[in-house]
């Protein structure tokens, strides 16, 4: 029997995967995409980490645990009061795993609508073929595609402690951070990135007393200096627990609690006994079972698929994409490379500008960014001015109860080119898209100072702090 030939096939049903299948489709290429995840049925759970164990599931328990910060905290200064305030954790879970499922369920209902070929399998490379490649499915039907062009959107997986396995009870990855059935009274966090930012909220808003282990000696390396600070002092207040500069020597974990042995940034040791331990320590690229040496696909010494700028691998025809490949671990980052992969296949001039790839933190308060920071461009010697306007100084914020945080901008300082914006406080992960757009089109401060926007809205400290680089904010 001879193999189904298709025009491209995607290894890997994620927000890099499923989205370039669906533009390869849209542009008339014949296209499969091969995904193993599997849900607790059994069954297809097309959308990859982001959609079953990352964003989606995080962002709706941050959602309803900030629900219910609210209820027990601030409601009162709206002069709401809600009484015996209850916790049914069962059933926020339970929203949280349905919300999943409608994202899973409309990644399938997408790829019937573009006529996208859906395999629930685990696919590998087998060989190089006369019009391309074979690979191999092996899932509920085993047999063999010969794709033309093959693109790589396999992810990643969580990174462990060494020599510390995650058994999802005790030692938790994302996956189990998602889904602990009871509140711990106590819970540790190794490592403060975005994911231990964002899981440590959730389960503080919900009673857990959490501290935060983190090897750098401070927050958010890698955001602004002012919002990584900024976001300390709120983060603390909050009741969030950090150590910065610890090495971590040893983790037991019992049937009741773990123990994480540490050395601090004295060098003392110290000891953390908490119920149970988030590690999230950062991703590594999953390219396990795809068999690159069938065919010579060249990964990197972390196991990520080498590519060049345009996602193109050492194989002719051989693509990859998303956490599998260098740059942010992003779906959004996925999603673009996905789409410019699809239209360079159908003979387009896909792009990707990483300039402006945002980035957000969905912690209360939200944290975005895109472009650079003030120290990035100090280290290259570029000359900038910044400006900045507080949420304190906005009427909608003041409104909503939320003046947390700032707007800030920087500018070249001869053309006024917007190089970085930089936002810490209500609703940051939508503000951010102005500052995106603008500086996709290389918009200069003074372009967006002049531009008309609603009152009161929390938008407009983002045009004062645009007004803030040639010193003359309004409402400051
Ligand atoms: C807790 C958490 C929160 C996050 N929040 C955000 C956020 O708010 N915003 C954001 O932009 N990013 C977020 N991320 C990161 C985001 O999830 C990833 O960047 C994104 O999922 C990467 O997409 P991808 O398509 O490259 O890979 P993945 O989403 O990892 O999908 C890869 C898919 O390929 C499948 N696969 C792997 N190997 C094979 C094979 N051989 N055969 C068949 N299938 C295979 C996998 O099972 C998986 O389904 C978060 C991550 C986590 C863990």
């Amino acid at each position: 029997m001879s193999n189904k030939v298709f025009d491209v096939v995607i290894i890997g049903g994620g927000p890099g995967g499923y989205i370039a299948a669906i533009r390869a489709a849209q542009l008339g290429l014949s296209t499969a995409c091969i995904d193993d995840w599997t849900n607790d049925k059994g069954g297809p759970a097309l959308g990859g980490t982001c959609t079953n164990v990352g964003c989606i599931p995080s962002k709706a328990l941050l959602q309803s645990s900030e629900h219910f910060e609210h209820a027990g905290h601030h409601f009162a200064d709206h002069g709401i009061g809600v009484g015996d305030l209850q916790l049914d954790l069962k059933k926020m879970l339970a929203r949280k795993d349905t919300v999943v499922k409608q994202n899973n369920d409309g990644i399938v209902y997408l790829f019937k609508k573009n006529k996208v070929a859906f395999f629930h399998a685990r696919g590998s490379f087998v060989k190089a073929a006369d019009s391309g490649y074979d690979i191999a499915v092996v899932g509920a039907v085993n047999e063999t595609l010969t794709a033309k062009h093959v693109i790589v959107a396999t992810g990643s997986s969580p990174r462990q402690l060494p020599g510390v396995a995650f058994d999802e009870d005790r030692i938790l990855s994302n996956d189990g951070a998602l889904r602990i059935a009871g509140v711990p009274k106590t819970l540790g966090v190794v490592g403060s990135g975005v994911i231990g930012l964002e899981m440590g909220s959730v389960w503080r808003r919900l009673g857990s007393e959490v501290t935060i282990l983190e090897a750098l000696p401070s927050l958010l390396s890698m955001a602004d200096e002012a919002v990584a600070k900024e976001a300390l002092k709120v983060f603390a207040k909050q009741g969030l627990k950090f150590e910065f500069g610890i090495k971590i020597t040893d983790v037991k974990a019992t049937k009741k609690n773990v123990s994480v042995t540490y050395t601090d940034a004295k060098g003392q040791t110290a000891l953390l006994e908490v119920e149970r331990l988030i590690v999230s320590i950062g991703r590594v690229p999953h390219t396990a079972g795809l068999s690159p040496e069938a065919v010579g696909l060249k990964l990197d010494e972390r196991g990520a698929v080498l590519v060049d700028d345009e996602c193109r691998t050492n194989l002719k025809g051989v693509w990859a994409i998303g956490d599998a490949v260098r740059g942010p671990m992003l779906a959004h980052k996925a999603e673009e490379e996905g789409v410019a992969v699809a239209e360079r296949i159908a003979g387009q001039h896909g792009h990707v500008d990483f300039n402006t790839v945002p980035w957000v933190i969905y912690t209360s308060p939200e944290i975005a960014w895109v472009g650079q920071t003030e120290a990035q461009l100090k280290a290259a010697g570029r000359a900038y001015k910044a400006g900045q306007f507080p949420f304190m100084a906005n009427g909608r914020a003041r409104a909503l109860g939320d003046t947390t945080g700032f707007v800030k901008f920087i500018a070249d300082a001869k053309t006024d080119e917007i190089l970085g914006v930089h936002i810490i406080g209500p609703f940051a992960s939508e503000l951010i898209s102005e500052a995106v757009v603008a500086m996709s089109f290389k918009a200069s401060s003074e372009d967006i100072a002049r531009i008309c926007h609603a009152h009161p809205s929390l938008s407009e400290a983002t045009k004062e702090a645009a007004l803030a680089v040639d010193k003359r904010t309004l409402n400051l």
